[in-house]
């Protein structure tokens, strides 16, 4: 799954228009990738302009 440092994001928005799937939205002024729905497709990752997304090859342990 693909999650977003938003502490790199400048919120362009070109990976909300890219996402194949949608899952990529904006909540509160940050960007924001729901990972139930993410494909893991990593078109987010290439387009990203600061390279802010990047990809988790698992779920972070609790
Ligand atoms: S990896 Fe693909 S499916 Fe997942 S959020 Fe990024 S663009 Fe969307
Ligand atoms: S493409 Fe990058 S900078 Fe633009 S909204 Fe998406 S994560 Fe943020």
């Amino acid at each position: 799954m693909a999650v977003i440092n938003n502490d790199i994001c400048v919120a362009c928005g070109g990976c909300i228009e890219l996402c194949p799937v949608a899952a990529i939205r904006m909540i509160d002024d940050k960007v924001n990738i729901n990972i139930e729905k993410c494909v893991d497709c990593k078109i987010c990752v290439k387009v990203c302009p600061v390279n802010a997304p990047y990809v988790l090859e698992e779920a972070p342990k609790e």
